[in-house]
């Protein structure tokens, strides 16, 4: 069990969720040192360890209550909670936030020449996956009858070898698949990196350390998202600058120094920013546009 001073947060060690992982921690302020082997790291400014595991350990981890909040993708977490529920095992958690990286859709694909007609047309077929209790789960759902055999790794070769007929496995870009000669025919998940916690509540330590941790990746991430917006605008046009303005939020109209024709204008923009609006700002005799990154926001 962890100690009831220090929050501990599993991640992954190394791998597709490793290194957003650990920016994301940065961000948030964390002073951390990952450079070496060791499987605990203490954040130096902060009372945080870091259990650095393989993906596929962060959700018993935390379901056990060994660490007490985890990042993991949520295709590994409804895996294991479904495995774990079926051997008995502590199965509950917290999903307290989904976050804005490692999405993915795991997918069902079958080779180019399989003439798919729907679902029905995958009944009685065999699957390479690594996530049985997802594909067994989705079948039931769908009213059909699939066989699977598993793999750890390397499941797109598994049509060609005849290991089985088809393939149920995570897909981003689906570049993969094709370079495997597989097409993706039914979606069956969609995933993306989550924070969980424990589902006992956190010692009054703890939970004032996780309450200044989640604030924090709520502005890491609303400012991933953002952009803060800066132009001079002749002062007729305000109105009509304001309206091609991306976002709910009201622009700062600011004097600028010596010239009563231009005001400056600056707004923080939740919308991607198009260059379209640029040129339809500069149309409108906007000059000094300019769209910066946002490191961090309080609200
Ligand atoms: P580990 O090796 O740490 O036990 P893993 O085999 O799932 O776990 P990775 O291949 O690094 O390790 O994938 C980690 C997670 O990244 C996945 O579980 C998934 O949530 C996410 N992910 C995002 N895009 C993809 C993708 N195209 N393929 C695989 N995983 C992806």
């Amino acid at each position: 069990m962890t100690s009831t001073k220090r929050l501990t947060i599993a991640m992954q060690k190394s791998g597709r969720l490793s290194d957003d992982t650990q920016n994301l921690l940065k961000r948030c302020g964390l002073k951390l040192n990952l450079t070496d082997r060791r499987l605990l790291a203490h954040v130096s400014n902060m009372p945080i360890d870091i259990m650095r595991v393989r993906s596929s350990d962060i959700p018993g981890l935390v379901m056990d209550g060994v660490c007490d909040i985890g990042i993991v993708g949520d295709n590994t977490l409804e895996e294991a909670a479904l495995e774990r529920k079926l051997l008995g095992n502590n199965s509950e958690y917290i999903r307290t936030k989904g976050l804005n990286f490692g999405g993915c859709r795991l997918s069902l694909a079958m080779p180019e020449e399989f003439e798919y007609t729907g679902i029905e047309s995958l009944n009685g077929l065999r699957f390479a996956t690594t996530y049985p209790q997802l594909l067994k789960r989705y079948a039931s759902e769908n009213n059909i009858d699939v066989d699977f055999c598993l793999l750890k790794g390397s499941v797109e070769v598994a049509p060609r070898v005849g290991l089985a007929d088809g393939i149920c496995d995570l897909v981003s870009t689906g570049a993969t698949l094709e370079a495997n000669g597989l097409k993706e025919v039914e979606v069956i998940y969609r995933s993306t990196a989550a924070l969980i916690q424990n589902p006992n509540p956190l010692s009054q330590d703890k939970q004032a350390i996780f309450d200044t941790l989640l604030q924090r990746m709520q502005g890491v991430m609303k400012a991933k998202e953002s952009k803060y917006i800066m132009l001079h605008a002749p002062i007729e046009k305000i109105e009509q600058v304001s309206e091609l303005m991306p976002g709910k939020e009201t622009p700062t109209v600011l004097p600028l120094a010596g010239r009563d024709d231009l005001v400056a204008v600056h707004v923080v923009a939740t919308e991607t920013f198009f260059w379209e609006t640029m040129e339809a700002l500069k149309a409108l005799g906007c000059n000094s546009i300019l769209v910066m990154p946002i490191e961090k926001m309080m609200e």
